[in-house]
């Protein structure tokens, strides 16, 4: 929409956190987000209005130019590729490390390895790096079942405290990568509305400190 910056956020765990993030920045919706099942949402302030979207789709959406701008963590960025967005700004919120786990005492064998994970692109590159062969599993939750029902070696998730894999009788094994969720922006947004775009990254990093 011309004249307005469409911001997507990711909902869950992420939005919690943004939300004072944007009501720093004096960007907060016009109406209450959690109690609406609105998905759009004008906001205090003019030219700007906020998309509420799964965390995988916040990418797609600001990739297609449907969103200008788009808060998402790292992890679905590492996962998807996102080499055409920019990422002008590490947001610090949800921090977690995307690792490999496996039940307490695992050691690999010589045979493959059966990796399950929601993670496949990343995982794939870590082990290939490694060196390791593996075969890799696709699940969409509890990655840390498939240990325990015999489905694979080794998972590759997000750790947080670490208390899901203690739970689970998993224990961490390699960071992948820390995850943090960050600002993306399209590329051709930042070429039509630089001014507006640049004003708006500015205050966000304001608001971070
Ligand atoms: P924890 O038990 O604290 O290690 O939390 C691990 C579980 O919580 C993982 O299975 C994740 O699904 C979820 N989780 C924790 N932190 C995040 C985060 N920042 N982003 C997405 N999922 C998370």
């Amino acid at each position: 929409m011309p004249g307005v910056l469409t911001l997507a956020l990711t909902k869950g765990r992420i939005l919690k956190e943004t939300l004072p993030l944007l009501a720093r920045a004096g960007i907060v919706p016009a109406e209450d987000i959690a109690s609406s099942r609105k998905l759009v949402f004008d906001c205090t302030r003019p030219g700007v209005r906020l998309l509420v979207l799964r965390g995988t789709d916040v990418p797609t959406y600001v990739r297609h130019g449907a969103a200008d701008l788009g808060v998402v963590g790292k992890d679905i960025l590492l996962e998807q590729g996102a080499d055409d967005l920019y990422e002008p700004l590490d947001l610090g919120i949800a921090r977690c490390r995307l690792m490999t786990a496996a039940p307490v005492g695992w050691s690999p064998g010589v045979g493959r390895l059966r990796v399950a994970t929601k993670f496949t692109t990343v995982a794939r590159q870590f082990f290939a790096d490694q060196g390791r062969h593996a075969d890799f599993i696709k699940l969409y939750g509890a990655m840390e079942l498939a240990p325990l029902m015999g489905l694979a070696d080794v998972i590759v998730d997000i750790v947080d405290t670490g208390n899901t894999l203690k739970a689970n009788g998993l224990e961490p094994l390699d960071l992948i990568a820390d995850i943090s969720t960050r600002l993306v922006v399209n590329k051709a947004s930042m070429r039509s509305y630089p001014l507006e775009i640049e004003a708006l990254v500015a205050e966000l990093r304001e608001a971070l400190v």
